[in-house]
């Protein structure tokens, strides 16, 4: 776990360049960022378009209807469409925000387009100077881009125009001094601002992440644990030998149906179910071929019930069978039928023709009884008559002897 978070933080350090040494994770953080960068950088082009667009009219005013003006019109003119362009562009394909090329190609022509407004325009110093400092920001703070083609794009602006200055603009050599201070603290603010904000958003996409991978873990330990606590359950409730309810699960579903009996006043028959004669099976056939016969017995027995009766291993080779909504009658003609089905079973574990079978009791809980015992009481006692009689038949607690519906 230590480990772990270990590798996650350093994965999530930084370089100079305020992306994650992590290639994958930077990758991941940037196509994570796709469609909001796509959607600023759309932004910031309407912007600068509509600024270059707007400043047209302030030429007009300064120039007339001159040559210069024609020319700084069309350059601005250029400037807007190629910003239009490339919006339009990034709205069809976001995933173009992050390619280098198209991006770069409207940077040359903005900063190229202001450098040449700077050299026509007539204006004071100190508006191209404000003019460049914005444009630093915009392309720092505005345009969604890496650090390397931002550093080299502000490069670009502030070389331009200090060659503008020494070569076609002359300035007072205070002035110059002047001018490179404030453009090289434009850049510093802006690279200070663009890395800080920079290091913030990817410090939080690393924490986002880091605490996705706590939550996946959690959620399969919750499954892992829900799966075994199901299995356990499964365990504590289940006989491992014949996959019906041991004795325990059966107590506690047939004093939910005793309890409801009672309560709506309807019957609920128990029946002892004993396989004949199984020492004998087991001394011949081994305990192997014993153990499969109680499991072909009990899913024989619980085939021949309903959704709503209960079924459990009593003990040995002894099942217990609760009946709810069943009287006498229909409890023995249930247990006739099991008695049926398991003489007609053929098992291939043994010798062709012979035979097995099963001796049944039955009795049925009477009014007022609040527990189950009394009931298996007279079952047992009915099964140990059936026992006494021959077996293979079902008895029926408190029946006379010739009521005893044996079949041998
Ligand atoms: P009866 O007809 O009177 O019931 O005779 P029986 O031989 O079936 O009765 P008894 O109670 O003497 O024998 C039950 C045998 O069931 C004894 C025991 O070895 C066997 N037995 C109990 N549990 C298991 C089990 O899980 N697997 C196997 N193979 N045999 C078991
Ligand atoms: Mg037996
Ligand atoms: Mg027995």
């Amino acid at each position: 776990m230590t480990a772990g978070k270990n590798e996650a933080r350093q994965g999530a350090s930084l370089n100079w360049c305020v992306e994650f040494h992590d290639a994958p994770l930077e990758a991941l953080y940037r196509r994570t960022m796709r469609l909001q960068d796509a959607q600023q950088l759309r932004y910031a082009l309407w912007l600068i378009a509509a600024t270059f667009l707007l400043f047209i009219m302030a030429d007009y005013v300064l120039l007339g209807a001159s040559g210069t003006f024609l020319i700084l019109a069309a350059t601005r003119i250029g400037v807007t469409l190629s910003c239009l362009v490339l919006a339009r562009y990034i709205t069809r394909y976001p995933a173009q925000a992050h390619r280098p090329l198209p991006l770069n190609l409207v940077y040359f022509a903005a900063i190229s387009g202001l450098l040449l407004t700077i050299y026509l325009h007539p204006g004071s110093v100190g508006l191209h100077i404000s003019s460049i400092v914005v444009a630093s920001l915009t392309i720092y703070l505005l345009v969604p881009n890496r650090l390397t083609w931002i550093l080299v794009w502000n490069g670009y602006l502030s070389f331009g125009f200090i060659l503008l200055a020494l070569l076609w603009k002359p300035l007072a050599p205070g002035m110059l001094a002047s001018a490179l201070m404030i453009i090289a603290f434009a850049n510093l603010m802006g690279w200070l601002t663009f890395s800080r904000l920079n290091r913030l958003q990817r410090k939080q996409f690393a924490l986002l992440m880091d605490e996705r991978d706590v939550n996946r873990k959690l959620q399969s330990e919750i499954e892992e644990r829900q799966m075994l606590e199901a299995q356990l359950r499964h365990m504590a409730s289940t006989d491992p030998l014949t996959g019906i309810a041991n004795r325990r699960h059966f107590f506690e579903l047939a004093e939910r149906e005793l309890t409801r009996a009672q309560r709506e006043h309807t019957p609920l028959a128990i029946c002892m179910v004993d396989i004949d004669l199984f020492k004998t099976l087991n001394d011949h056939h081994g305990h192997a071929v014993g153990d499969l016969v109680l499991t072909t017995v009990a899913s024989c027995c619980a085939s021949v019930l309903r959704e709503t009766d209960i079924i459990g291993r009593y003990g040995g080779e002894e099942f217990v069978i609760a009946l709810p909504q069943a009287d006498l009658e229909t409890a023995n003609s249930i247990a006739e039928r099991l008695r049926d089905k398991v003489t007609s079973l053929q098992l291939p574990m043994l010798p062709l023709g012979q035979r097995l079978s099963v001796t049944v009791g039955i009795s049925q809980v009477a009014h007022g009884e609040t527990r189950l015992e009394p009931a298996l009481q007279r079952a047992d006692e009915a099964l140990y008559a059936g026992k006494s009689r021959g077996r293979n038949c079902v008895v029926v607690a408190g029946e006379a002897p010739p009521a005893i519906t044996a079949k041998a």
